[in-house]
């Protein structure tokens, strides 16, 4: 048993040293699961907040997709030694799960080990992070003080002190919009009843809202083509796909090349079913403006330089990426890329202009530091808007950190990555590449 059973340290006056505090978690994602698995490993205490419900809370937003990764790639060695120790029963390795089985399968049997159970601190949201008593402008001893962690719960706000921590919030509740310039406005919000961010489960609960309708597709990554690929199973339901691309062709990537044949499965689906004239395509298309007229939508914007509507339109599905969330890192020293919103030295590695899913080569703690001393942005957030993000890397990611964090330089700098060779998201003929 880890030294973990030691109380957080919720403020009191009597200070504890700083090197018996926590290292905090945020968020309880498979990245966020992974780093506690690795620190309980290690015998190191850790708390992690988690503002959903659940584990694997934004997952469990697409539960009825299933990944385009098989499960060896989907789930931690550490966390997988900490869950047989307990008799877990491993799935199929070769199989891709639904979203509702990484988090049923793995995520909540791995958060409900002994080792990770009394840490997790459900349906508490993290609202700011600080150093005590410093604002972010103070460099005195900023390093030898500890961080003052806001976690909002049950209506009230409470102060946690920890001596490091690692962010592991995602981006997907912040959705991008669907105006092409990706501003968000007020007229668009107030559309919330007719437009999707995400990708509702079409043949499930959703099916009503978009059976035997006008529904506009908007995005062109796989996020968009797992959406049309279920839409076009529906009764009566015309698809209309709007595009910023050039050509549609850009987005069917590497197809029979594609390194996880799962998702090159995805590119030679759509390219068949855009072929078979089944979908309206509207390619390049800048969306200025949605309007709400006479009970439809009308999506006003421009090709090619001229002015261009889209009408009668019953829904919209938002499928235009996410971004990160910094507002709670406001008193935190970050360097974060001022293009892909990533950390900054992940920048050259995943720009989506250049790399496709899975060439990303490897990095860990050294990349991923931070100007504030042992503080990190991992998994999805650490690649910022760029959709490229495996979690394989990530769980990578985490094991470098938490090594470092140990003690263990050695470990930290070693390479243990094991990813597919060539991820194919684009051929360098079609152009761009685009994953999530
Ligand atoms: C549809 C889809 C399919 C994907 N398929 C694959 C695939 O096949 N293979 C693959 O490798 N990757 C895939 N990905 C990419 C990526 O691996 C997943 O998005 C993965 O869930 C990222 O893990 P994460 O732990 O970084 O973030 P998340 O899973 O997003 O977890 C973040 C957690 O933090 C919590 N949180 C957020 N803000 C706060 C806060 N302020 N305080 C406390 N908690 C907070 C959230 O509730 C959530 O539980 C896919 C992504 C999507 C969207």
């Amino acid at each position: 048993m880890n030294a973990n059973k030691m109380s957080f340290n919720i403020l009191t006056n009597c200070e504890p040293s700083i090197s018996t505090l926590p290292i905090a978690i945020i968020g309880a994602g498979p990245i966020g699961l992974a780093t506690a698995a690795h620190l309980s490993a290690k015998n190191e205490k850790f708390v992690i907040f988690e503002s959903g419900h659940s584990v694997g809370f934004n997952i469990l937003q697409w539960s009825h997709v299933r990944l385009f990764s098989s499960w060896n790639y989907n789930v931690d060695k550490v966390a997988v030694k900490l869950l047989e120790n307990c008799g877990w029963k491993a799935p199929v390795m070769k199989r891709l799960p639904f979203g509702k089985e990484l988090v049923e399968d793995y995520l909540m049997p791995l958060a409900n080990l002994p080792e990770i159970k009394p840490y997790i601190q459900m349906n508490s949201k993290v609202v700011a992070i600080s150093k005590q008593g410093l604002d972010k402008m103070k460099n005195a001893e900023r390093g030898e003080q500890s961080f003052i962690i806001y976690v909002e719960r049950d209506g009230h706000t409470e102060r946690i002190q920890a001596k490091a921590v690692i962010d592991a919030t995602g981006t997907w509740g912040q959705p991008n919009p669907v105006n092409a310039d990706n501003v968000w406005t007020q007229q668009e919000r107030s559309l919330s009843s007719r437009i999707t961010y995400g990708i509702p489960d079409v043949k499930g609960k959703d099916r009503s809202t978009f059976e035997h309708k006008r529904v506009a597709v908007v995005g062109g990554g796989h996020s968009a083509i797992n959406t049309i690929l279920e839409l076009a199973n529906l009764e009566g339901t015309e698809i209309v796909w709007i595009l910023r691309k050039n050509r549609v062709d850009e987005v069917y990537g590497g197809e029979a090349l594609d390194a996880l044949p799962a998702r090159g499965q995805l590119g030679s689906r759509i390219h068949q079913l855009v072929d078979s004239g089944k979908i309206n395509v509207h390619t390049p298309f800048l969306i200025h403006q949605v309007i709400e007229e006479d009970g439809t939508l009308t999506i006003q914007g421009s090709s090619k330089q001229k002015d261009s509507s889209i009408q009668n339109i019953d829904q919209i599905i938002a499928n235009t990426g996410s971004r990160p969330d910094f507002s709670f890192l406001r008193e935190i020293r970050l360097e974060i890329d001022s293009t892909t919103e990533s950390v900054s030295a992940l920048a050259p590695l995943i720009d989506p202009n250049i790399h496709s899913c899975g060439t990303v080569r490897p990095h860990g703690e050294a990349e991923l530091r931070q100007p504030e001393k042992n503080f990190y942005v991992v998994g999805m957030k650490s690649y910022g808007r760029a959709p490229t993000f495996l979690m394989a890397t990530g769980y990578e990611q985490v094991r470098s950190i938490v090594a470092h964090l140990t003690g263990d330089q050695e470990a930290a700098t070693r390479v243990e990555l094991d990813l597919p060779e060539t991820g194919v998201c684009s051929s360098t003929i079609r152009g761009k590449s685009s994953c999530c």
